[in-house]
């Protein structure tokens, strides 16, 4: 699925089996040794930094990227994990032949949560389900839970669940330290940060995320020839964060807090029907095209109220 505005395009849908497999050759043609299925357990230290990791077997290593996801081992083991509300969960299947699917991307807002459809070709659909913890449907809900929303009643059939319903969450999670904080590794995607699905940003944070590691690591790694790298030479990896995402995570704070709020969500999109420039903007910025900060301009918020 391809999203467009006018006659660019913002998007891209895909199934993660593809994606993660693109992923995988790349690093593999760049001369990365891929071992699939094989679970990290535990950091090792060499006095006081990250040394490695515990994987059926000990790997010694420079640095260790963490890049293992919301209940990622590297996050927890150094430290400074931090929740904040809302608390939310989500329920995601691949669904075919979904009644009224176009090759857009659709939201609905509702209470409790929300529900996106993504179609990723063949006539299949993402469907998602984002509900707080206290409101999870368990798996014999999840249709039904579907149906509660206007916009989704009668358009399921549940006979047409092609992968079966996968949960994860909760969301609103990161790590006060995307370093180390005796050196030895870092953090990158949902393992250093993760607030909601909404906004669809976190396959760009962890691409991005994972380009400003890069810029920290080669240089640092060339300087040295041995023992982890020190918390000093990985400290510009930190500020790149700040400097690169601190718009995007009030941007993606702000709506992920708001869509909580179904009748406040009713008005902003009332407001973006009448004001396309408010819209583009909006979709440029949660699509990384435009910098969050320019949606954060109070006569911009005001815009999107009054
Ligand atoms: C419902 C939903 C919808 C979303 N929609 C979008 C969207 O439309 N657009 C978008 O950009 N983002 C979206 N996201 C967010 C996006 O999926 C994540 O931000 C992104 O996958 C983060 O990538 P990652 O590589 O950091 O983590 P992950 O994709 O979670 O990858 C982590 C990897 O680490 C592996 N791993 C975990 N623990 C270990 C271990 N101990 N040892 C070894 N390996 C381990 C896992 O198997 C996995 O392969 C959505 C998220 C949800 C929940």
């Amino acid at each position: 699925m391809i999203g467009r505005f006018g006659d660019e395009r913002f998007s891209f849908a895909l199934p993660r089996t593809r994606f993660d497999a693109i992923l995988r050759d790349a690093a593999e043609a760049a001369g990365a040794v891929v071992r699939e299925g094989v679970k990290v357990e535990d950091l090792v230290y060499d006095r006081g930094a990250v040394g490695g990791v515990v994987a059926r077997g000990t790997y010694r290593a420079r640095v260790v990227v963490g890049a293992d996801g919301l209940r990622s081992i590297v996050a927890r083991r150094c430290g400074g994990v931090r929740t904040s509300p809302p608390r939310r969960v989500a329920f995601t299947a691949h669904v075919s032949d979904v009644a009224g699917v176009t090759d857009l991307g659709e939201m609905h807002i509702g209470r409790p949560g929300y529900v996106g459809l993504g179609p990723i070709g063949a006539g299949v659909t993402t469907v998602a389900l984002v509900v707080p913890v206290r409101a999870l449907p368990g798996r014999p809900g999840f249709f039904q839970a579907l149906e509660q929303f206007p916009g989704l009643a009668g358009r399921f059939d549940p006979r047409r669940m092609v992968r079966d319903v996968l949960a994860t969450g909760p969301f609103a999670q990161w790590s006060r330290r995307p370093v180390a904080p005796g050196g030895g590794a870092l953090l990158v995607g949902d393992a250093a940060d993760f607030f909601d699905p909404f906004t669809g940003q976190g396959i760009y944070s962890a691409l991005r995320g994972a380009e400003l590691a890069a810029d920290c690591l080669i240089p640092a790694l060339a300087r040295g020839v041995s023992g982890p790298i020190p918390r000093a030479a990985l400290q510009g990896y930190a500020r790149a964060r700040r400097a690169a995402f601190t718009g995007k995570w009030l941007l993606e704070r702000l709506i992920g807090l708001g869509v909580g709020w179904p009748a406040l969500v009713e008005r902003v999109v009332g407001r973006l029907a009448r004001r396309a420039d408010l819209a583009d903007l909006l979709v440029r910025a949660t699509g990384n095209c435009a910098p969050a900060r320019a949606v954060l301009a109070p006569g911009v918020l005001a815009g999107l109220l009054w």
